[in-house]
């Protein structure tokens, strides 16, 4: 019987820094840093090239060990197929001298050429040819070719070295893989017993990554979702032969319940290493420094210190979360967030954020860019990714900032001055057309993209960029390194905008601001699934599938699946005001009403509530008035910026058994999902609305947008309706956590009693309409009375 060997796969250009890579971290020279003139120099130039030539070419090589294969893929930047004048390119564009750059990050420009310059030989056949490394120099527009004759057979050996230093690696993580993999063999799920629910997910988990499908689950809050994800996975690393699990949620407690998962498996024995990536602005020792060894300690000779410590770190599989990797980095002075990055190379399970797969500026190419790496992706509370990812695919930038950085760098720097303010006259030009509209509505589209703007922000960035290749410090360095960077994103996404995105002016916070919003994300989200071999998306709420499957750019042959609450229905009553009206217009009229339903709600049955209001203004007044006439009770408010231990504080309140304390929230803010009250902590939610978002431009254009589209023409309902549905039904999550659990929704608004609304509320909800508040007492008592 022939016996598998493991194949691992790796893209060109990382096998060449994880074994060239020396000196330090230097983003104004990293190839990571892909400037957005960058791509745009390397098409220019591939075409000015003539005859044959073909650029952007395809390759793949597999090698064939005794006891492992590598696969190892990339694409060419060009090459010249002529038998007797071989040439293959390598393009590099740059902004400084091509005698500036290090040595360092020359040598691996030279690696790729040349590992390039073997695989098309190779499969053309030829012996000898030229390895060209081409600099474009963006600024003088000019090109610079290095060029050297390589034997086919010298460059054999150049690859084989890379390939044998780089597969002593590959064996370390075999004889890793070894130990987990049998760790993994005898791992149970860590608690005694299965909650309802809970195996059935599992079950579902599993045979979708069996089957390397694409699987979207709506299942309960309450049963445990995490865990009953992550154990499955976690025996599909072994049993399934996949590399790596990437668990992605969009919020630190979705992360905290990932890492605890793994804590209780590793108590009955699992040893995977696991990573926690922290955010770059979170995690940087220096935040007010560049990513430049001359500022920051933590860059300078980073790369030669840091195969040690991953040696060292392969020794061990303690869990690399936040604190962990701050210890490590300050140890061996070493940059926390590069550490983070190259540590997950060596992990078998990485916890982070949903950017780190699905933002084109931020996701993890290492990972992501040899082909046919296995991976299994479980996103948590993915409910959030069509919002996340609308951000993820926009950008906008301040005109004040612009200003001001105008001010403060007039009289140091002049030139980068007189180019801001041709950004802000092309901005004033394109406001003054619109100012009123601006002025009543807060926004406006603009019929075409702002080209003289763009132009305009085109040779700041030039600028910029010569200026920063200086180094010099100024007391402005962080501004205007946060203006290039939103000018670059800027511009950068600008090239690929298609009929999915609108420009707009929009006026906040007093700034006025250019804006290419994402309208339809469908489109980048399914390029970030695409990185994965099998992804399982699940929240509590993934309904109307219609309105996910357009938007989160799910393959149209998705499994969905639908797990029922095992908990008895009868533990939570549901009540729907039919009797007050909390449109926008009508709620001054109605505060009183509501004010009093509160109260009775408390005073029927004494305990801890929430009331999720659609916005801090609404929630504000409520408040006020509800304190005024009934100082009795104790309240307690969100506020629109909370600090960490605020929303701590802010929890903690709610004690079980305590006295009767009602909470003010709003729907779709921090306490409206992820929250975990148990038992008495909270025995009620009260939602104020049916949960719209605000109307405004961007939904509007999102409503036009779907309006357009034949095939659905659900304009309304994909920009408000549904996302506003989706809030009730999370904020009515928080009530029910557990078996035990008993307590109320109550739906506040005669909206809900028409048919939409009805029909996308859960068929398991025993809904009371109530058309007063002495209705709803009454049946509030005869709920409470069977507990
Ligand atoms: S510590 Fe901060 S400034 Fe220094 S290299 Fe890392 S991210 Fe950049």
């Amino acid at each position: 019987m022939a016996v598998s060997v493991p194949v691992f796969h790796v893209s060109v250009r990382e096998l060449v820094e994880q074994v060239k890579r020396s000196g330090d971290i230097n983003f104004r020279f990293s190839s990571r840093s892909n400037a957005l003139d960058g791509i745009r120099g390397h098409q220019r130039l591939q075409k000015t090239r003539t005859g044959n030539y073909e650029a952007e070419k395809q390759v793949e090589e597999r090698f064939e060990l005794s006891d492992l294969h590598l696969e190892l893929s990339g694409r060419v930047d060009g090459y010249y197929p002529d038998d007797a004048n071989f040439i293959v390119e390598e393009i590099k564009t740059i902004r400084v001298a091509v005698a500036q750059i290090p040595e360092s990050v020359k040598r691996l420009h030279w690696g790729q050429a040349k590992v390039y310059g073997l695989l098309l030989a190779r499969l053309h056949g030829v012996n000898s040819l030229t390895i060209r490394l081409c600099y474009l120099d963006l600024d003088q527009d000019r090109e610079y070719q290095l060029d050297q004759q390589c034997e086919v057979a010298d460059l054999q050996t150049f690859v084989d070295d890379l390939v044998n230093r780089y597969v002593i690696h590959l064996r370390r993580m075999m004889v890793w893989a070894n130990l987990r993999n049998q760790a993994i063999s005898r791992l149970e799920f860590p608690y005694s017993e299965y909650r309802g629910g809970q195996r059935e997910m599992a079950v579902s988990v599993y045979k979708a990554l069996k089957h390397e499908r694409q699987l979207i689950m709506q299942a309960p809050t309450g049963i445990g979702k995490t865990v009953a994800s992550v154990f499955p996975a976690i025996k599909a690393i072994r049993e399934l032969e996949y590399e790596k699990l990437f668990f992605l949620s969009a919020k630190t407690s979705g992360q905290h319940m990932a890492q605890q998962a793994i804590d209780d498996m590793k108590e009955t024995g699992l040893r995977v290493r696991d990573i926690t990536l922290t955010a770059k602005e979170k995690i940087c020792f220096t935040p007010d420094l560049p990513c430049d060894p001359e500022y920051c300690e933590y860059a300078r000779g980073y790369y030669d210190k840091l195969p040690s410590v991953i040696e060292e770190s392969m020794k061990s599989d303690n869990s690399l979360r936040r604190d962990e990797i701050e210890r490590i980095a300050r140890l061996h002075i070493l940059c926390p967030f590069e550490l983070s990055l190259d540590l997950s190379l060596i992990s078998d399970v990485i916890i982070c954020d949903y950017n780190y797969v699905f933002d084109p500026a931020v996701y993890l190419r290492r990972h992501f860019e040899a082909k046919k790496s296995r991976y299994v992706l479980l996103m948590d509370e993915s409910h959030n990714l069509v919002d996340r990812g609308r951000d993820m695919f926009s950008a906008e930038l301040c005109k004040d900032d612009v200003l001001s950085l105008r001010r403060s760098g007039k009289e140091t720097l002049p030139g980068i001055a007189k180019r801001l303010a041709r950004v802000n006259a092309e901005f004033l030009a394109l406001q003054k057309p619109v100012k009123d509209i601006l002025k009543d509505q807060g926004g406006v589209q603009l019929s075409e993209p702002p080209a003289k703007l763009f132009a305009a922000l085109r040779r700041f960035l030039e600028s910029a960029e010569d200026w920063l290749q200086l180094n010099q410090s100024t007391f402005f360095q962080a501004d205007l390194l946060n203006l290039y960077f939103d000018a670059l994103r800027l511009l950068r996404i600008a090239e690929s905008a298609d009929e999915n995105y609108a420009y707009l002016l929009i006026r906040k916070r007093r700034n006025t601001y250019i804006k290419l919003y994402c309208l339809n994300p469908a489109p980048g989200l399914s390029d970030g699934f695409a990185r994965v071999s099998a992804s399982v998306c699940f929240s509590a709420t993934m309904m109307p599938q219609t309105y996910f499957s357009t938007l989160m750019g799910i393959q149209e042959d998705a499994d969905w699946y639908r797990i029922e609450s095992p908990f008895p229905k009868e533990n939570l009553g549901v009540f729907q005001t039919t009797y007050i009206s909390t449109t926008y217009n009508a709620r001054s009229a109605s505060l009183y009403e509501l004010v009093d339903t509160l109260a009775s709600v408390i005073q029927i049955k004494p305990g801890n509530y929430i009331v999720f209001f659609p916005s801090h203004a609404y929630l504000a007044k409520a408040a006020e008035k509800f304190s005024e006439r009934y100082p009795e009770f104790e309240i307690i408010i969100q506020m629109p910026v909370m600090r960490e231990e605020e929303r701590e504080s802010f929890l903690d309140a709610f004690r079980p058994n305590g006295q009767s304390l009602l909470g003010f929230a709003v729907m779709g803010g921090i306490f409206g999902e992820g929250i975990d009250l148990k038992g008495t902590r909270l025995i009620g939610a009260m939602i104020v609305g049916v949960g719209l978002p605000q109307l405004g431009l961007e939904r509007d254009l999102i409503r036009d947008y779907f309006n357009h589209e034949e095939e659905h023409a659900q304009g309304f309902e994909f920009a408000y309706q549904f996302p506003g549905i989706n809030r009730v039904l999370q904020t009515a999550g928080r009530v029910i956590r557990s078996e035990t659990d008993r307590g109320i929704v109550c739906l506040i608004d005669h909206r809900f009693n028409e048919t939409r609304y009805q029909q996308l509320l859960p068929s398991s909800w025993q809904l009371h309409k109530v058309r007063s508040r002495q209705q709803l007492e009454q049946q509030l008592r005869s709920f409470w009375q069977k507990y």
